[in-house]
């Protein structure tokens, strides 16, 4: 089984996300996807939304046949992506992992945590999104860690959205069904969540 790893916040998950797991799973690069909520990123402060909820709701969007919710990080509290990986590789021995990265990330995988490990172990897709490797600069760059690792390059279109922009939205009371499916928006009604735009 070929398996992409999606890791997030997920504060909420939106259809930028859904949509960008629909695009890879058509590329066929892998068989299923993994959504992996994060605890707490080392990059990132006042993710201040309970892991519970941020999992609920990537649990009510996939299908469980390819897309799947996993609490991997919050049982084990760890962050970094070397650990996740080293983990579920572990526990699934025949599986192979694709770590799905934005572009830019993709260029600094060197400074990973274990990133010459991480690098020489799993396999990645970096997700361009705006013709980010044809810039001369990221080119060069990207063709050092291209030959470090196994990665498959996948231009996709995403809608323009972004989980700071639905709590902003539903902290101004306005309508953010356009942009979360249903189960999203109502999970997010119903427990009243980012009123106070945490
Ligand atoms: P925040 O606004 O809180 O940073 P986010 O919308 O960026 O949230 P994350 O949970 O940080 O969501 O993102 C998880 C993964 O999804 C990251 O790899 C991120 O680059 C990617 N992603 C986020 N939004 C989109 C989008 N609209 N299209 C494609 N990929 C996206
Ligand atoms: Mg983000």
């Amino acid at each position: 089984m070929k398996t992409g790893i999606l890791g997030g916040t997920f504060n909420p998950v939106h259809n930028g996300h859904i949509e960008m797991a629909r695009a890879i799973l058509e590329s066929k690069i892998v068989d299923k996807i993994l959504f992996v909520v994060a605890q707490n990123p080392p990059h990132k402060e006042g993710v201040n939304t309970d892991a519970s909820h941020r999992f609920n709701m990537v649990s009510l969007v996939c299908d469980k046949i390819t897309t799947f919710p996993s609490d991997i990080e919050l049982n084990k509290q760890t962050n970094y992506t070397f650990d996740t990986l080293t983990l579920l590789s572990a526990q699934n021995p025949k599986d192979d992992f694709y770590f799905i990265t934005g572009a830019d990330m993709f260029l600094s995988l060197k400074n990973w945590y274990r990133g010459q490990e991480l690098m020489k172990k799993f396999n990645f897709i970096a997700v361009e999104r705006d013709g980010f490797f044809e810039d001369e600069k990221n080119k060069k760059l990207f063709e050092e860690i291209s030959s470090l690792t196994n990665a498959h390059i996948l231009k996709i279109k995403t809608p323009d959205i972004s989980s700071t922009m639905i709590r902003k939205m539903v902290m101004q009371n306005r309508d953010i069904t356009e942009f979360v499916p249903k189960k999203v928006a109502d999970y997010i009604k119903n427990h009243g969540l980012y009123l106070g735009g945490e």
